[in-house]
């Protein structure tokens, strides 16, 4: 019995030292990650250029009423084709719907850089600048002087709706105040363990993006709604979670359904209510990760109906 005992209460010592070490490592964990977070800065310079938006909204758009649709990370034909071997029905939808396939206007393969690089034309050195934190200079780049003059020049109702640009995007944003990547970054690393060890756990890491469409689909529709003109943004994020999944092809495939399904049903509200707008589908990037030849990862999507 004594012996026992003393087993016991060795055992249970040390199940207390390896629970303190992993506290500990967490902690520390958690501290890094804030350091690095609070001390990458945010530097771009605005192209000579016009930005590239210019290309796609301009003066012969002035009397339509405007619809972008940011896919995120949504691949082209030859990427799918190259690492998935699978088709888009989204993408086989729009050429049947007068749609044309552009060539993507990506420069960047990281949404916080790519976008603003797309609407502001800020242009990011790729060493010291890696993402942007700061949310209130985001959203001087998003939507951009660009789209402001344009809706204020033609009378539109400008909205852009984007979770880089939000800050009551989720708890922790609020918590730290400050960007959006802070929690993509610490959540990523989260779920990735989760999901790897507890499959299972995939509808709720799942949650934030299904809540991100829900929102954009609610404020879609009323823009549908309303007399005024629209120039109206929406930003989806249907591809991240494929990422931090035990089996990526898979669920990238899964993702992809989604995100045609999301894709499809939007053009088709659109074109139901306002038949004459112009739509404009893109992405700011292709799937990116290991795998990938990194100028793939560039090959995103733009389609636009004028
Ligand atoms: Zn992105």
């Amino acid at each position: 019995m004594g012996i026992f005992l003393i087993v016991l209460f060795t055992n249970i010592k040390n199940l207390i030292k390896i629970g303190g070490l992993i506290l500990i490592t967490n902690i520390v964990f958690c501290c890094s990650l804030m350091v690095g977070y609070y001390s990458t800065s945010f530097l771009f310079k605005y192209g000579k250029n016009p930005p590239p938006i210019s290309t796609i909204v301009n003066d012969k758009d002035a009397n339509k009423d405007i619809y972008i649709i940011i896919l995120d990370a949504f691949s082209s034909k030859e990427v799918l084709k190259k690492y998935f071997n699978c088709e888009s029905r989204l993408l086989a939808y729009l050429g049947e719907n007068g749609f044309q396939e552009h060539r993507s206007l990506s420069k960047y393969i990281n949404t916080a850089q790519s976008l603003p690089n797309i609407f502001s034309g800020a242009v990011f050195d790729q060493k010291t600048a890696y993402k942007t934190k700061d949310i209130e200079q985001m959203q001087q780049l998003l939507p951009g002087r660009y789209l402001n003059n344009f809706a204020a020049k033609y009378e539109y109702q400008l909205k852009f709706s984007s979770f880089i640009i939000d800050k009551e995007n989720n708890q922790l944003k609020k918590i730290f105040g400050r960007g959006s990547d802070f929690t993509i970054y610490f959540f990523s690393l989260t779920d990735r363990f989760m999901l790897y060890f507890f499959p299972s756990g995939k509808s709720s890491n799942n949650k934030g993006i299904h809540e991100i469409a829900n929102q954009n689909i609610i404020s879609i529709k009323k823009t549908l709604n309303q007399k005024a003109k629209n120039l109206s943004v929406h930003h989806f994020l249907t591809f991240h979670s494929a990422y931090f999944d035990k089996g990526f092809k898979e669920s990238f495939i899964e993702n992809l359904n989604e995100a045609d399904e999301i894709g499809i049903s939007i053009v088709q509200l659109i074109l139901a209510q306002k038949p004459k707008a112009k739509i404009v589908i893109l992405s700011d990037h292709a799937e990116r990760g290991p795998e990938f030849d990194k100028k793939d990862s560039y090959k995103g999507i733009l389609y636009i109906k004028n």
